[in-house]
Formats: structure tokens, C-alpha cells, sequence
């Protein structure tokens, strides 16, 4: 590699909020904007799919044993058990892509944000803010497709989770979906255009 050449991996970037907030939209939005650059991290999770979610598309869906098998063989980078059910960020994929100069979006909750920016301090941290507690209730309410003693634990938890926004460098608030992916892509843009990923040494 010659002297002009740079080795900078890629960037993390951890995306959290309370559930219904909009970070599944908003991330998604994000990857399609700037893919190949970015990419998303799967997650894998012991939570039945809902309906017209798949395989390997918006989670790896797996039994609370066989979950528990591979936090015992250390394949998660950080795991969660959020509203009732676990949730894990997988290891291999992650360091795969950062070791390959691509940016990796984390939708994840705050406890495993909190443990990734343990062992990657230089994560971006985003925490996406709805307008008010209210709308975000109702917004959940609408989304209806969970039991509602499982809506009541989402709705606790997301008191819970907002206590977390001041442990982040950037806050969305998400009021109108277009002007917070605006200001999302912004972010995104300010880090991912000034970056220059390694670059195979020429032969
Ligand atoms: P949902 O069941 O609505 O898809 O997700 C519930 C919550 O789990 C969301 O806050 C989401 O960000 C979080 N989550 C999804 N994947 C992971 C993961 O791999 N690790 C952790 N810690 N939380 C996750």
C-alpha cells in the first residue's frame, strides 16, 4: 500500500429509540440511499415474525434455545432480552464488514448500544425521539400487532429507553417522516462522504 492510501475501517452507526418510533423506516431508507456503502446488520431474535416478515430479511428468527446456544458460543457482539424476548447483533457479519471498510447500521435497543460502544467506542451513536409521549402511544396503538399486555411492556419500555438520549451524540426527532430522514441522511452523508475506506494495495 503506498502512502496516500488510507486504512480506515468502516463506521458503526447505532440507531435507538423507543419501539414505534420509526428507526426500522428510517434506517431502511438509509441503506437504500447509500448501499453498497452502508450496509444493515440483520439481528438475530427468539420473537415469532409477524406478519410478512421472513427469514433472514428482517431478522433471523430462531428459538430461545438455540438463541441461548450461540451466546454461549459467543457469536453475538451484544444481546438484549427486550419486551419479553432475546435480540442479538451477530459478531461474524459485523467485523466482517467493518474490517472491510463498510458502514454498518445497528437498529438496536439501549442496552445493547450501551455494550457495543464498550468494545467500539467510536460508534455513532443516533437516538430517534418521537414528537411526544402521546403520539408515541399512539402510534404503538395503531401499529396493533401485539397482545396488548405485550403493547403495555413496549409502552414501559419506551419510558424506560428515552431515559438513555442524553448517552447519544445525535438526536432525531421524528415528527414528520421526510424531514427526520433529511436530517438522518445528513448525518449519515457527513461521515460516509469523508470517508475513504482501504483500498486493495496495487499490484
Ligand atoms: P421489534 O420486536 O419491534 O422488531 O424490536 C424490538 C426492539 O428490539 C427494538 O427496539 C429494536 O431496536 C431492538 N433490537 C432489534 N435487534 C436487536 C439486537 O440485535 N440487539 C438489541 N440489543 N436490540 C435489538
Amino acid at each position: 500500500m503506498n502512502a496516500t492510501q488510507t486504512t480506515r475501517k468502516g463506521y458503526l452507526f447505532i440507531v435507538s429509540g423507543p419501539s414505534g418510533v420509526g428507526k426500522t423506516v428510517l434506517c431502511n431508507s438509509i441503506v437504500s440511499k447509500f448501499a453498497p456503502a452502508v450496509v444493515y446488520s440483520i439481528s438475530t431474535t427468539s420473537r415469532a415474525p409477524r406478519g410478512g416478515e421472513t427469514n433472514g430479511q428482517e431478522y433471523f428468527f430462531c428459538t430461545a434455545e438455540e438463541f441461548e446456544k450461540s451466546i454461549e458460543r459467543n457469536d453475538f457482539a451484544e444481546w438484549a432480552f427486550v419486551h419479553g424476548n432475546y435480540y442479538g447483533t451477530p459478531r461474524r457479519f459485523l467485523a466482517a464488514n467493518l474490517d472491510a471498510g463498510r458502514h454498518v447500521i445497528l437498529n438496536i435497543d439501549v442496552q445493547g448500544a450501551m455494550k457495543i460502544r464498550d468494545e467500539y467506542p467510536e460508534s455513532i451513536m443516533i437516538f430517534i425521539l418521537p414528537p411526544n409521549f402521546d403520539e408515541l402511544e399512539s402510534r404503538i396503538r395503531k401499529r396493533n400487532m401485539d397482545s396488548e399486555h405485550s403493547l403495555r411492556h413496549r409502552l414501559e419500555n419506551a419510558r424506560k429507553e428515552l431515559d438513555y438520549r442524553d448517552q447519544y451524540q445525535h438526536i432525531v426527532v421524528n415528527d414528520d417522516l421526510a424531514a427526520a430522514t433529511g436530517e438522518l441522511t445528513g448525518i449519515f452523508a457527513a461521515y460516509v462522504q469523508n470517508c475513504q475506506v482501504e483500498q486493495p494495495a496495487a499490484k
